[in-house]
């Protein structure tokens, strides 16, 4: 390969203040190694994207960047999501770097990927997943739901890598495409596959988190999984149509049935069907609406285009 690259690393950090201290020793000892054994360029560096933690992590990180001069750091004024503060990173190293890889404050994915994803960049793959060979690190209850999560997706013909969180390294130019989404609701792992450009896979153990609690609770999970599908898939209201199709058919089954009583001479019996048949129409609208709803909802959030986050500062 000609040139050697630079690469940045770039780690959303909510409320870490017990793991970024650890994370941080890890990953500079990675990159001078990496630096020193001429694999990436000596002006490499870390941005460590503060998404608006109440603890003590901005002053980490603080602290972190005047000790070292590889670590940046970027404090976004509020809470954004683990996203949108990837999505600040991202911009943010776009014009100061080859590549980035973007990885989790807690080092849950094994560092010795990295190496291994900027092998494959020198090969000239510009999109790297890093993709975990199994989940045993993981808790019964956010394995069963993510592997559920993932067959829906797939179902519901959303291209995404499987067993892939957001560890992953792309090209600086890869990174400006991405960066032409412009959508709210984002979910990022469901755009990169739609990238194109050359993309391959490394496989690693995922780790129990070193320290701190997860920042995705149930709430967040079920958030991120509700945004994923309905920023992705109309699947769900064709769904409702072909429901609407089936109530079609009991429908005329009970017109039959009616019209038999009826001819029979049995006419005061109807009550127990038109009930039946509130109860199940009323069903079908109410879930036909909410899933409507959804979709306006999305249409709403897009139209406001509020800004995905606000610099506080930038060191
Ligand atoms: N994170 C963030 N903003 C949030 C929630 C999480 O930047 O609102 C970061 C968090 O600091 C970590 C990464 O996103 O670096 C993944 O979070 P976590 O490890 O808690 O998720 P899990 O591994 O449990 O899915
Ligand atoms: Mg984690």
């Amino acid at each position: 390969m000609h040139k050697i690259p630079r690469i940045a690393l770039v780690i959303p950090c909510f409320n870490e203040q017990e793991v970024l201290t650890q994370t941080n020793l890890t990953l500079i000892s990675l990159i001078k190694h990496m630096i020193a054994s001429n694999e990436i360029a000596s002006d490499s560096y870390l941005l460590y994207v503060d998404d608006g933690s109440r603890d003590n992590t901005w002053n980490l990180i603080e602290k972190f960047a005047i000790e070292e001069p590889v670590v940046r750091g970027l404090k976004l004024a509020a809470n954004v999501g683990h996203q949108n503060a990837l999505i600040a990173g991202l911009e943010a190293v776009k014009d100061a770097c080859d590549a980035a890889i973007s990885i989790d404050a807690d080092l849950q994915d094994d560092i010795e990927a990295i190496p291994k994803m900027v092998a494959e960049f020198k090969k000239g793959y510009e999109i790297v997943y890093g993709v975990r060979s199994n989940r045993d690190s993981d808790t019964w209850f956010k394995r069963e739901s993510a592997q559920g999560f993932y067959r829906v997706m797939n179902n519901l013909g959303v291209k995404s890598v499987y067993n892939h969180a957001d560890f992953r390294l792309m090209s600086a130019e890869a990174i400006k495409d991405f960066l032409e989404y412009d959508e709210r609701n984002i979910f990022i792992r469901g755009i990169i596959p739609l990238l194109g450009r050359t993309q391959t896979s490394v496989h690693y153990e995922r780790k129990p988190r070193q320290a701190g609690e997860s920042k995705y609770p149930l709430k967040k999970m079920i958030n991120f999984a509700v945004d994923g599908i309905t920023s992705f898939s109309v699947r769900p209201v064709r769904l409702v149509f072909f429901l609407g199709l089936g109530f079609m058919l009991v429908a005329l089954g009970i017109f039959v049935y009616v019209l038999i009583r009826y001819f029979g001479g049995e006419t005061i019996e109807g009550w127990t069907s038109l009930m039946l048949s509130i109860w199940f129409c009323s069903g079908v609208v109410l879930i036909s609406l909410g899933i409507i709803g959804e979709y306006i909802g999305k249409i709403y959030t897009e139209v406001k285009h509020r800004p995905r986050y606000s610099i506080e500062k930038s060191i």
